[in-house]
């Protein structure tokens, strides 16, 4: 190949030439397509995407002039092939892809090679890769309308940049050289045929991005809103009793998991009750099952079931976040269930349990109230953790800052001891509490598993997430047992607990698993996965862990995003069952910009902090829609009840 190829076709560059001959390219290849690997022919690598065929590969690495002691990046690193290459003369290779599987595929392939030197990620390469910057070269492997300004601007001076240019038939291949810091050179290197590069600098997933956006001749990209908006169900109102009717199909499902794109939006809150009040009145689900601490989710379900209060009353849901419960929106539910439940018989009344990690807030503030009185610096790292402890955030440097820091581990054992103590005499009263669900069993589970989440949720990752949704699993397997064969359950959680993870970034890139993916494992057709997006509007969020809660405007919706698939339907509210059509089914599984956004924002790095790519008609069997939504209202003095004793959960 190196001699019939490319050193006929001119590839001269002996480093070019030793390197291309040294890499393996049937390992990059799809199964099938080994025995065409060294042909000159790009091949199939999954996602639709091609591997360069090796005469190009050896053209641009040529061109980039890439030598040894080099940092190189390349954007379209598809299979690892050209990465691969790359390494074997540059000290550092860095790619970026867009398809996470693509992305998962190519590091088992480097890392059975023993590439040492190749980092790889999945994202838009529009953007580069800020903070490996800057680069002695960059490969574009994929042709964009014009080169990204990130990507010039991520390029050392006497750098070189290889990029093909142009619409799809009328690529050319463009070197540019940075002279000095605001000076280029533009050369130009001919004809090649190269995938679109798709992305925010580049086309969109449906072609090229004109003054309509789209080339004459062209209307996938408007097909696609207008296919959505005829299969959408239009919803009423939420207070509207019809809003819960178009419910009733889910009726006859084990467990309908409810979701939310934020942890502060009232729309969210109020569908969700409308959807659980029908399937509660009309249906028999006895359980709501919430992404809340257990203690106080108890205190309510004591409220909601006219049970007594508890011997030791502490009230509920008074650490950061409060806005997720204390909220006029959840106020009105629990006024509902308690009324609903008021003329029935005990083992009628619906009950709100809490399935997250046993008192895990209760634990955080523990953890950052130590550590704020003996190492102040720890305490800021610890909270930003648990600002950006989530699947969806991309902010690797958060999490090495705060794995390296030495202090932060020395106080590692004595914050373990903190949240021991605080376990052990929360369960005491939980114990003591006469219609306790907690056995003696669960007690022991429970110590057992949070020690290990105390001591995992300092180094973050995969393993404190699975940890956490597997309890959260538990609990409401637990819950279901208790009530027998019949019990149906509702869960409210956010989408990225509810969303089978399988089909996300979370689970395909950091093998993160959640309670979606586990209710689907176990239940089969009998669990709804149920989603909740929207375009713009307000939310209660806070910029921090232990911040203040603000009301934020929420930026429109990414433009390669399902969310604006939903928004250019211009149908305001709708519930979406992509099982309902082949076509959009087929459409909304291509991966795609999904948005979530939790207790932290962050507005002005939305893209890296808040998307991440999903397969939306994989993750949910329906989506609700609102386009435009708004922030809850936290419960306020006005709320007080006088003469209710204190053990009213919304006391204040
Ligand atoms: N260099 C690769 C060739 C892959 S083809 C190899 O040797 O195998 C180009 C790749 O670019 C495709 O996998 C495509 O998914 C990816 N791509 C397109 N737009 C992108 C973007 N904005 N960011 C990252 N990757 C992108």
């Amino acid at each position: 190949m190196v001699e019939v190829q490319l050193a006929h076709r001119g590839v001269r560059d002996p480093l070019v030439l030793e390197a291309m001959g040294s890499v393996p390219r049937e390992a990059f290849v799809e199964p099938g397509f080994e025995e065409f690997a060294y042909e000159d022919s790009p091949l199939p690598i999954g996602e639709g995407q091609t591997i360069s065929q090796p005469y190009v590969v050896a053209l641009m690495i040529e061109a980039a002039e890439v030598k040894p002691g080099e940092r190189v990046l390349e954007v379209g690193a598809g299979s690892g092939y050209a990465a691969a290459v790359l390494a074997q003369i540059a000290d550092r290779v860095y790619g970026i892809e867009r398809h996470p599987s693509l992305v998962q595929a190519a590091q088992r392939r480097l890392s059975d090679l023993k590439y040492t030197n190749v980092e790889l990620r999945s994202g838009d390469g529009t953007l580069g890769w800020p903070e490996a910057a800057p680069f002695d070269a960059i490969l574009v492997s994929a042709g964009g309308p014009q080169v990204p300004k990130a990507l010039k601007e991520q390029l050392a001076v006497g750098g070189r940049l290889i990029m093909p240019v142009g619409a799809a038939g009328m690529q050319s291949l463009q070197k540019i050289t940075r002279k000095a810091s605001g000076e280029f050179e533009e050369q130009s290197l001919g004809a090649v045929a190269f995938v679109p590069l798709v992305g925010e600098h580049g086309w969109t997933e449906d072609g090229p991005r004109s003054a309509t956006g789209h080339l004459p001749g062209q209307s996938r990209s408007r097909s696609l809103p207008a296919l959505i908006a005829k299969v959408a169900e239009p919803l009423a109102d939420c207070d509207d009793e019809d809003f819960g009717r178009a419910f009733d199909d889910f009726a006859n499902r084990r467990i309908v998991l409810l979701g939310e794109a934020t942890h502060g939006t009232s729309e969210f809150y109020r569908a969700r009750f409308a959807i659980t009040r029908r399937l509660i009145e009309a249906h028999g689900f006895t359980i709501v099952a919430v992404e809340a601490d257990w203690p106080d989710a108890a205190a309510i379900d004591r409220y909601v079931r006219h049970r007594d209060p508890r011997a030791h009353p502490g009230r509920a849901f008074q650490r950061f976040p409060t806005w997720m419960w204390r909220n006029t929106d959840v106020h009105d539910f629990v006024e509902w269930l308690r009324a609903h439940n008021e003329h029935l018989p005990p083992e009628k009344r619906a009950g709100f349990y809490g399935l997250d990690l046993y008192n895990m807030s209760g634990s955080i503030a523990a953890v950052l109230e130590y550590l704020e009185k003996v190492d102040p610096d720890a305490a800021a790292i610890a909270r930003e953790r648990y600002g950006c402890l989530t699947p969806w955030q991309k902010e690797p440097s958060t999490y090495g800052r705060a794995v390296l820091t030495d202090s932060y581990r020395r106080c590692e054992d004595a914050v373990i001891e903190q949240c021991r103590e605080l376990l052990r005499k929360e369960l005491d009263y939980a114990q003591n509490d006469g219609a306790s669900f907690l056995d003696a069993a669960q007690n022991a589970r429970l110590i057992a598993s949070a020690e290990r989440y105390y001591r995992i949720m300092y180094y973050g990752g995969a393993e404190s997430w699975n940890l956490r949704d597997t309890h959260m699993f538990d609990t409401l397997m637990h819950l279901v047992e208790a009530q027998g064969s019949g019990a149906k359950a509702l869960v409210w959680a956010h989408n990225s607990h509810i969303g089978d993870a399988r089909h996300t970034e979370m689970g395909q890139v950091r093998d993160e698993l959640n309670i979606g993916q586990l209710c689907r494992e176990r239940f089969k057709a009998q669990a709804a996965l149920i989603g909740f997006g929207t375009h713009t509007g307000t939310v209660a969020a806070a910029t921090d862990w232990d911040e203040d809660m603000q009301i934020m405007r929420v930026r429109p919706s990414h433009r390669n995003s399902y969310e604006r698939l939903c928004h250019d339907t211009a149908v305001p509210r709708f519930l979406l069952r992509p099982d309902r059509d082949a076509v959009v089914r087929r459409r909304l599984t291509d991966p795609r910009l999904e948005r979530f956004i939790g207790v932290i924002y962050r507005p002005e790095t939305e893209l890296m902090s808040h998307y991440s790519e999903a397969s939306l008609a994989r993750q949910f069997d329906a989506y609700v829609w609102f386009d435009e939504t708004t922030a809850v209202t936290p419960l306020g003095p006005q709320h007080a009840r006088p003469g209710v004793p204190d053990t009213y959960p919304f006391a204040v």
